[in-house]
């Protein structure tokens, strides 16, 4: 069996969509008829790492053995490919690739991924609602509304987000915080609360807004300052007495090692950017043997939420619940079982592989080839 076809797209899911808010797919077909689905980095719409696929690397996979994916992705990440930098394009491509052959493994097997894994701690998941865009773009009345909806799902946590274009840090603290306290408030004491700023600050600033989580008693503080500023942000973590995470735009087992040296004590790798199923393994044993959190950021609501679910299941010390950011349902058409939150949690069944595939025609309908 060998591997025979590389189809990498985009897809839009609205005709009103920007080329930027559209994801990033491919599918694996082996020349016995088989295939897998995998999914990168949608930043920019993940055109970056669809042309590194498409140019790159789908030529050198026609009749590599799919099951050999892991000496596949270190082929691809310590040869040649080196050079065009491994922080980014480069990962979010081998992620999706390595996901892609997960999936193809477990349909080989006809076994889910968390069973090839080694087995599942947990098939029920529970997660916390990520909810973006409470800068100063939202009042404080839409963001106690927005955190109310998300409540209907009965997350374990939520995060609230402060989105911003990292060009004028510090400027609306005031606003973050009375946000934060109101939310604080709206949830009561002892519901599980996150902050995220998304590198909005100064190490003055972060300080500042790091004090005051810590008397509302917010569960983990992440990404207070810029993310390449790897000393500060450990210096940080090192000061206050809350959880300060990062790793999210880190890209290397290297990277996150700079990470948890600087005194970060828990990491959040992204399976989309880090290598897929294969990295973010090998970012576990990293953080297991280190004695650091881990726990995975993931954003995109299908293929790459399932994909995190399944290491998530198969990961020692889950310490907090996983990511779902996007609620809604614009993403479900193409997909035969989206992931749907149940009682809190999410289910994974034991359907081969991610457990989710195409439907054909859906996808035909918003699928745009690069
Ligand atoms: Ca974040």
């Amino acid at each position: 069996m060998k591997i025979e076809r590389i189809e990498a797209f985009q897809v839009q899911w609205s005709p009103a969509d920007t080329p930027a808010q559209r994801s990033a797919f491919v599918r694996i077909w082996t020349d016995d008829g088989h295939h897998g689905i995998g999914e990168a980095s949608p930043m920019m719409g993940g055109l970056a790492s669809l042309g590194v696929i498409i140019n790159d690397i789908a030529p050198t996979l026609i009749g590599a053995d799919p099951l050999d994916h892991a000496v596949i992705q270190d082929r691809l990440m310590h040869g040649h490919l080196v050079k065009l930098g491994p922080d980014g394009a480069l990962t979010g491509a081998l992620a999706a690739i390595d996901i892609a052959l997960w999936d193809l493994k477990g349909k080989l097997f006809n076994l889910p991924i968390y069973k090839l894994l080694g087995g599942a701690w947990r098939t029920d998941l529970p997660f916390y609602a990520s909810i973006g865009g409470n800068g100063a773009e939202r009042s404080l009345d839409d963001v106690l509304r927005h955190i109310e909806r998300r409540l209907e799902d009965k997350p374990s946590a939520i995060k609230i987000r402060f989105d911003n274009p990292r060009v004028n840090l510090d400027a609306d603290i005031s606003d973050h915080l009375a946000k934060a306290r109101a939310v604080r408030k709206l949830v009561g004491d002892d519901f599980p609360l996150a902050f995220d700023s998304n590198n909005g600050y100064s190490s003055g600033g972060a300080m500042q807004v790091g004090r005051v989580l810590e008397e509302l008693g917010y569960w983990w503080f992440e990404e207070p300052v810029q993310h390449f500023h790897i000393k500060a942000t450990g210096e940080i973590a090192q000061r206050l007495s809350i959880t300060v995470s990062a790793g999210e735009q880190t890209y290397t087992t290297g990277g996150l090692v700079e990470l948890i040296n600087a005194g970060v004590r828990m990491i959040q790798p992204d399976i989309i950017k880090m290598g897929g199923i294969t990295g973010l393994l090998r970012c576990a044993a990293l953080a297991q043997a280190h004695g650091v959190e881990l726990v995975s950021h993931q954003t995109q609501p299908m293929i790459g939420h399932l994909a995190n679910l399944h290491v998530c299941a198969a990961q020692l010390h889950l310490t907090k619940p996983c990511e779902w950011n996007d609620p809604t349902d614009r993403m479900h058409a193409i997909f035969d079982e989206p992931p749907l939150p149940k009682d809190g949690k999410f289910h994974l069944s034991d359907r081969p592989g991610l457990g989710i595939d195409f439907i054909e025609d859906e996808l035909t309908k918003r699928r745009i080839d690069v």
